[in-house]
Protein backbone atom coordinates (compact mmCIF):
# COMPACT_ATOMS: atom_id res chain seq x y z
CA UNK A 1 0.00 0.00 0.00
CA UNK A 2 1.29 3.29 -1.21
CA UNK A 3 1.58 6.42 1.51
CA UNK A 4 -1.42 8.47 1.48
CA UNK A 5 -1.23 12.46 1.47
CA UNK A 6 -4.62 14.18 2.11
CA UNK A 7 -5.27 17.99 0.10
CA UNK A 8 -7.39 19.88 2.94
CA UNK A 9 -8.51 23.26 3.02
CA UNK A 10 -11.25 25.67 2.53
CA UNK A 11 -13.09 25.84 -1.24
CA UNK A 12 -11.68 27.47 -4.19
CA UNK A 13 -7.56 27.22 -2.87
CA UNK A 14 -7.00 24.52 -5.85
CA UNK A 15 -6.87 21.56 -4.12
CA UNK A 16 -8.37 19.83 -7.32
CA UNK A 17 -6.08 21.61 -9.82
CA UNK A 18 -2.96 20.69 -7.68
CA UNK A 19 -4.43 17.18 -7.72
CA UNK A 20 -5.01 16.71 -11.83
CA UNK A 21 -1.22 19.08 -11.46
CA UNK A 22 0.61 15.94 -9.41
CA UNK A 23 -1.78 12.96 -10.93
CA UNK A 24 -0.95 14.65 -14.49
CA UNK A 25 -4.32 13.71 -14.92
CA UNK A 26 -7.64 15.78 -15.15
CA UNK A 27 -9.84 13.52 -12.79
CA UNK A 28 -10.53 16.23 -10.45
CA UNK A 29 -13.45 18.46 -10.99
CA UNK A 30 -11.55 22.12 -11.11
CA UNK A 31 -14.23 25.09 -10.96
CA UNK A 32 -14.91 28.89 -10.22
CA UNK A 33 -17.65 28.02 -7.67
CA UNK A 34 -16.26 26.92 -4.51
CA UNK A 35 -17.29 23.39 -3.36
CA UNK A 36 -17.43 21.76 -6.58
CA UNK A 37 -15.75 18.55 -5.14
CA UNK A 38 -18.06 16.48 -3.86
CA UNK A 39 -16.19 12.83 -2.47
CA UNK A 40 -13.12 12.08 -2.46
CA UNK A 41 -10.77 11.61 -5.42
CA UNK A 42 -8.05 9.01 -5.35
CA UNK A 43 -4.92 9.67 -7.57
CA UNK A 44 -1.47 8.24 -7.56
CA UNK A 45 1.80 10.99 -7.76
CA UNK A 46 4.42 10.11 -10.18
CA UNK A 47 6.23 13.40 -10.60
CA UNK A 48 9.50 11.43 -8.73
CA UNK A 49 9.05 7.81 -10.49
CA UNK A 50 11.23 5.92 -7.99
CA UNK A 51 8.56 7.09 -5.21
CA UNK A 52 5.19 6.93 -6.06
CA UNK A 53 2.16 8.24 -3.43
CA UNK A 54 -1.12 8.34 -3.78
CA UNK A 55 -3.45 11.78 -3.03
CA UNK A 56 -6.73 12.22 -2.20
CA UNK A 57 -8.31 15.31 -3.02
CA UNK A 58 -11.39 16.77 -0.86
CA UNK A 59 -13.83 18.77 -1.27
CA UNK A 60 -12.82 21.27 1.59
CA UNK A 61 -13.98 21.58 4.69
CA UNK A 62 -17.18 24.60 4.34
CA UNK A 63 -17.95 25.12 8.35
CA UNK A 64 -21.09 23.96 7.70
CA UNK A 65 -22.66 20.63 9.13
CA UNK A 66 -26.03 20.38 7.41
CA UNK A 67 -26.59 19.22 3.56
CA UNK A 68 -24.69 18.54 1.01
CA UNK A 69 -21.47 21.06 2.23
CA UNK A 70 -21.79 19.06 5.64
CA UNK A 71 -21.18 16.14 3.83
CA UNK A 72 -18.90 17.08 1.71
CA UNK A 73 -17.36 18.34 5.11
CA UNK A 74 -17.08 14.92 7.31
CA UNK A 75 -15.43 13.53 3.73
CA UNK A 76 -12.56 15.90 4.18
CA UNK A 77 -12.33 15.03 7.67
CA UNK A 78 -12.59 11.49 7.27
CA UNK A 79 -9.67 11.68 4.39
CA UNK A 80 -7.54 13.56 6.51
CA UNK A 81 -7.93 11.73 9.27
CA UNK A 82 -6.44 8.50 7.35
CA UNK A 83 -3.91 9.88 5.50
CA UNK A 84 -0.45 9.74 6.77
CA UNK A 85 0.03 13.80 5.69
CA UNK A 86 -1.28 16.49 5.37
CA UNK A 87 -0.96 19.49 2.64
CA UNK A 88 -2.66 21.96 4.20
CA UNK A 89 -3.75 24.31 1.29
CA UNK A 90 -4.13 28.09 1.35
CA UNK A 91 -4.31 30.49 -0.96
CA UNK A 92 -1.82 33.03 -0.95
CA UNK A 93 -3.78 35.68 -3.13
CA UNK A 94 -6.03 36.08 -0.49
CA UNK A 95 -4.35 35.53 2.64
CA UNK A 96 -5.51 34.11 5.80
CA UNK A 97 -9.84 33.85 6.26
CA UNK A 98 -11.75 32.75 9.39
CA UNK A 99 -12.66 29.18 7.87
CA UNK A 100 -8.71 28.93 7.44
CA UNK A 101 -8.47 29.36 11.34
CA UNK A 102 -11.19 27.34 11.58
CA UNK A 103 -9.72 24.19 9.37
CA UNK A 104 -5.99 24.70 11.16
CA UNK A 105 -7.57 24.79 14.14
CA UNK A 106 -9.33 21.16 13.82
CA UNK A 107 -6.19 19.85 12.34
CA UNK A 108 -4.27 20.72 15.04
CA UNK A 109 -6.98 18.62 17.52
CA UNK A 110 -5.92 15.93 14.79
CA UNK A 111 -2.75 16.40 15.10
CA UNK A 112 -1.07 14.29 12.36
CA UNK A 113 1.66 15.31 10.33
CA UNK A 114 0.74 18.45 8.32
CA UNK A 115 2.34 21.11 6.26
CA UNK A 116 1.33 24.14 5.05
CA UNK A 117 0.91 24.66 1.31
CA UNK A 118 0.88 28.12 0.18
CA UNK A 119 -0.93 28.04 -3.55
CA UNK A 120 -1.55 30.75 -6.42
CA UNK A 121 1.86 31.87 -5.77
CA UNK A 122 2.29 32.65 -9.40
CA UNK A 123 3.26 36.58 -10.00
CA UNK A 124 3.42 37.76 -6.44
CA UNK A 125 5.97 37.77 -4.06
CA UNK A 126 6.22 34.34 -2.28
CA UNK A 127 7.42 36.13 1.24
CA UNK A 128 4.89 38.26 1.34
CA UNK A 129 2.43 35.63 1.43
CA UNK A 130 4.95 33.49 4.00
CA UNK A 131 4.57 36.50 6.17
CA UNK A 132 0.54 36.57 5.85
CA UNK A 133 0.36 33.32 6.98
CA UNK A 134 3.61 32.86 9.51
CA UNK A 135 1.45 33.35 12.99
CA UNK A 136 -0.14 30.03 11.57
CA UNK A 137 3.50 28.74 13.21
CA UNK A 138 4.09 26.31 10.53
CA UNK A 139 7.89 25.88 10.19
CA UNK A 140 8.12 26.11 6.48
CA UNK A 141 6.19 27.66 4.01
CA UNK A 142 6.17 25.98 0.94
CA UNK A 143 4.76 28.29 -2.05
CA UNK A 144 3.73 26.69 -5.22
CA UNK A 145 1.49 27.37 -8.28
CA UNK A 146 -0.64 24.39 -9.23
CA UNK A 147 -2.14 26.29 -12.41
CA UNK A 148 1.03 26.87 -13.47
CA UNK A 149 2.54 23.99 -12.14
CA UNK A 150 5.65 25.86 -10.59
CA UNK A 151 7.32 24.33 -7.70
CA UNK A 152 5.70 21.19 -7.83
CA UNK A 153 9.31 19.21 -7.73
CA UNK A 154 10.51 20.88 -4.20
CA UNK A 155 6.74 19.97 -2.84
CA UNK A 156 7.41 16.48 -4.10
CA UNK A 157 10.76 16.28 -2.55
CA UNK A 158 9.74 18.09 0.97
CA UNK A 159 6.77 15.55 0.58
CA UNK A 160 8.45 12.10 0.42
CA UNK A 161 11.09 13.48 3.18
CA UNK A 162 8.25 13.14 5.53
CA UNK A 163 6.26 10.03 4.08
P1 LIG B 1 -10.62 23.72 -4.88
O1 LIG B 1 -12.02 24.14 -4.59
O2 LIG B 1 -9.73 23.95 -3.68
O3 LIG B 1 -10.52 22.32 -5.40
O4 LIG B 1 -10.05 24.71 -6.01
P2 LIG B 1 -9.97 24.49 -7.60
O5 LIG B 1 -8.81 23.61 -7.94
O6 LIG B 1 -11.31 24.09 -8.10
O7 LIG B 1 -9.57 25.96 -8.06
C1 LIG B 1 -10.36 27.08 -7.74
C2 LIG B 1 -10.00 28.24 -8.64
O8 LIG B 1 -8.65 28.65 -8.39
C3 LIG B 1 -10.04 27.88 -10.14
O9 LIG B 1 -10.55 29.00 -10.84
C4 LIG B 1 -8.59 27.63 -10.48
O10 LIG B 1 -8.31 27.85 -11.83
C5 LIG B 1 -7.89 28.64 -9.59
N1 LIG B 1 -6.49 28.24 -9.27
C6 LIG B 1 -6.08 27.03 -8.83
N2 LIG B 1 -4.74 27.01 -8.67
C7 LIG B 1 -4.28 28.23 -9.01
C8 LIG B 1 -2.98 28.83 -9.04
O11 LIG B 1 -1.94 28.22 -8.76
N3 LIG B 1 -2.90 30.13 -9.41
C9 LIG B 1 -4.01 30.84 -9.76
N4 LIG B 1 -3.83 32.12 -10.11
N5 LIG B 1 -5.26 30.32 -9.75
C10 LIG B 1 -5.40 29.03 -9.38
MG1 LIG C 1 -12.00 20.90 -5.61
Amino acid sequence: MLPLVALVGRPNVGKSTLFNALTRTRDALVHDEPGVTRDRNYGTCRLDADNPFLIVDTGGIAGEEEGLAGATARQSRAAAAEADLILFVVDGREGPSALDDEILAWLRKLSRPTMLLINKADGVEANGMRADFAHYGFGEMLAVSAAHRQGLDDLVEEVLERL
